[in-house]
Protein backbone atom coordinates (compact mmCIF):
# COMPACT_ATOMS: atom_id res chain seq x y z
CA UNK A 1 0.00 0.00 0.00
CA UNK A 2 3.06 2.45 -0.38
CA UNK A 3 2.42 3.29 -3.71
CA UNK A 4 -1.61 4.78 -2.66
CA UNK A 5 0.04 7.14 -0.05
CA UNK A 6 2.69 8.08 -1.93
CA UNK A 7 -0.43 8.91 -4.81
CA UNK A 8 -2.58 10.48 -2.80
CA UNK A 9 0.43 13.68 -1.80
CA UNK A 10 0.91 13.59 -5.52
CA UNK A 11 -2.59 14.58 -6.45
CA UNK A 12 -2.67 16.35 -3.50
CA UNK A 13 0.51 18.65 -4.20
CA UNK A 14 -1.15 18.79 -7.90
CA UNK A 15 -4.57 19.78 -6.98
CA UNK A 16 -3.00 22.56 -4.85
CA UNK A 17 -1.26 23.65 -7.45
CA UNK A 18 -3.61 23.85 -10.01
CA UNK A 19 -6.30 25.55 -8.35
CA UNK A 20 -3.31 28.75 -7.50
CA UNK A 21 -2.93 28.64 -10.94
CA UNK A 22 -6.24 29.14 -11.60
CA UNK A 23 -6.60 25.69 -13.94
CA UNK A 24 -9.59 24.29 -15.46
CA UNK A 25 -7.33 21.08 -15.54
CA UNK A 26 -4.22 18.89 -15.02
CA UNK A 27 -2.76 17.37 -18.21
CA UNK A 28 0.75 16.20 -17.27
CA UNK A 29 2.22 15.35 -14.33
CA UNK A 30 6.00 14.36 -14.48
CA UNK A 31 7.35 12.42 -11.41
CA UNK A 32 10.83 11.52 -10.66
CA UNK A 33 11.66 8.05 -8.96
CA UNK A 34 15.49 7.16 -7.97
CA UNK A 35 16.38 4.50 -9.44
CA UNK A 36 16.56 2.47 -6.19
CA UNK A 37 13.28 3.07 -5.25
CA UNK A 38 10.77 0.43 -4.51
CA UNK A 39 8.33 2.51 -6.39
CA UNK A 40 6.15 0.39 -9.06
CA UNK A 41 4.90 2.45 -11.98
CA UNK A 42 2.13 0.61 -12.88
CA UNK A 43 0.74 0.72 -8.86
CA UNK A 44 0.95 4.43 -8.99
CA UNK A 45 -0.96 4.75 -12.36
CA UNK A 46 -3.64 2.41 -10.91
CA UNK A 47 -4.27 4.43 -7.55
CA UNK A 48 -3.60 7.05 -9.96
CA UNK A 49 -6.73 6.70 -12.14
CA UNK A 50 -9.55 5.89 -8.77
CA UNK A 51 -8.54 8.53 -6.98
CA UNK A 52 -7.88 11.33 -9.30
CA UNK A 53 -11.07 11.06 -10.38
CA UNK A 54 -13.47 13.85 -9.97
CA UNK A 55 -10.58 16.19 -9.29
CA UNK A 56 -9.04 18.87 -11.29
CA UNK A 57 -6.29 16.05 -11.96
CA UNK A 58 -8.53 13.79 -13.67
CA UNK A 59 -7.24 12.21 -17.06
CA UNK A 60 -3.60 14.14 -16.63
CA UNK A 61 -1.08 11.97 -18.13
CA UNK A 62 1.72 10.47 -15.38
CA UNK A 63 5.22 10.84 -17.06
CA UNK A 64 8.04 8.22 -14.83
CA UNK A 65 11.60 9.83 -14.95
CA UNK A 66 14.02 6.91 -13.15
CA UNK A 67 17.10 9.53 -11.92
CA UNK A 68 20.11 7.29 -11.52
CA UNK A 69 21.43 6.62 -7.62
CA UNK A 70 24.38 8.71 -6.50
CA UNK A 71 26.37 6.54 -4.23
CA UNK A 72 29.43 7.30 -2.00
CA UNK A 73 32.39 4.55 -1.01
CA UNK A 74 33.41 4.73 2.44
CA UNK A 75 36.78 3.53 1.92
CA UNK A 76 37.96 6.02 -0.87
CA UNK A 77 35.53 8.41 -0.68
CA UNK A 78 34.60 8.08 -4.45
CA UNK A 79 30.92 9.23 -5.74
CA UNK A 80 29.58 7.36 -8.35
CA UNK A 81 26.16 6.94 -10.35
CA UNK A 82 24.52 3.49 -10.44
CA UNK A 83 22.01 3.18 -13.53
CA UNK A 84 20.68 0.07 -12.70
CA UNK A 85 21.61 -2.95 -9.87
CA UNK A 86 23.60 -2.07 -6.54
CA UNK A 87 27.72 -2.77 -7.20
CA UNK A 88 31.20 -2.18 -5.59
CA UNK A 89 33.11 1.08 -5.98
CA UNK A 90 34.32 0.96 -9.33
CA UNK A 91 37.75 2.68 -8.14
CA UNK A 92 38.66 0.33 -5.20
CA UNK A 93 36.22 -2.22 -5.57
CA UNK A 94 34.99 -1.65 -1.40
CA UNK A 95 31.27 -2.64 -1.01
CA UNK A 96 31.65 -0.72 2.11
CA UNK A 97 28.88 2.58 -0.10
CA UNK A 98 26.11 4.15 1.35
CA UNK A 99 23.39 5.79 -1.08
CA UNK A 100 23.26 9.27 -1.29
CA UNK A 101 20.40 9.64 -3.26
CA UNK A 102 18.47 7.37 -5.42
CA UNK A 103 15.37 6.32 -3.50
CA UNK A 104 13.55 8.96 -3.51
CA UNK A 105 10.16 9.83 -5.34
CA UNK A 106 8.77 13.33 -5.93
CA UNK A 107 6.94 15.59 -7.82
CA UNK A 108 8.83 17.51 -10.58
CA UNK A 109 6.35 19.64 -12.72
CA UNK A 110 2.89 19.72 -13.84
CA UNK A 111 0.96 21.06 -17.08
CA UNK A 112 -2.15 22.65 -16.58
CA UNK A 113 -4.81 24.26 -19.07
CA UNK A 114 -6.18 27.55 -18.14
ZN1 LIG B 1 36.12 3.09 -3.22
Amino acid sequence: MHELAVTESVLEIACRHAVKANAVRVTDIHLMIGRLSSIVDDSVQFYWDLISKGTLCENAKLHFKRIPATMLCLDCQHQYQLAGELTPCPKCNSSRVRVLSGDEFHLESIEIER
